[in-house]
């Protein structure tokens, strides 16, 4: 049985990756409103996992005779000053997430909580991903300058994103 303890920094997690998605639909909407919509398909399915992520932690405190509590969901930013901004703001966003996931992690070592370590074990490596692919992303944009034909490109392969996963 899980801690009250673990429990209820838990539960703390599960609004966090909500809220991420929330951020996620807020950039996705930010796009939509520049007609950038291979950037928008990025973010939905950024959104998408954050809910996944949510669901994980949430099953796994119900596995474990714990009791799940929601909390309100925080309000996402919706002004941006430029597709570059959100893209670095989603990077600074992922970097406080794995900050999080880590003290969660010292958390379950502390509680002597095996299950939540090999459960957090994923999250860490979750982690590593999104800021790669995000830092990419951003380290393209800003070789590749603001300008309207870099940015179409970057888009367009953006856009590419689902139909390139399903095909693993
Ligand atoms: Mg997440």
């Amino acid at each position: 049985m899980i801690s009250d303890t673990l429990q209820d920094a838990i539960n703390e997690q599960i609004n966090k990756e909500l809220y991420s998605a929330y951020v996620y639909l807020a950039m996705a909407a930010y796009f939509e409103d520049e007609s950038l919509s291979g950037f928008a398909s990025w973010m939905y399915h950024q959104s998408r996992e954050e809910v996944a992520h949510a669901m994980k932690l949430f099953d796994f405190v119900n596995e474990r005779g714990g009791r799940v509590i929601l909390d309100a969901i925080d309000r996402p930013e919706a002004d941006f000053e430029s597709p570059l901004a959100v893209m670095k703001e989603s990077l600074e966003h992922e970097k406080r997430v794995t900050k999080m996931i880590h003290d969660l992690y010292e958390l379950s070592v502390d509680e002597g909580d095996y299950p939540a370590q090999v459960l957090l074990h994923w999250f860490i490596d979750e982690q590593v991903e999104e800021e790669d692919s995000i830092g990419e992303i951003v380290d393209r944009m800003e070789r590749a300058g603001e300008g309207g034909a870099a940015l179409l490109m970057i888009d367009h392969e953006l856009g590419e994103r689902d139909t390139a996963e399903h095909e693993h």
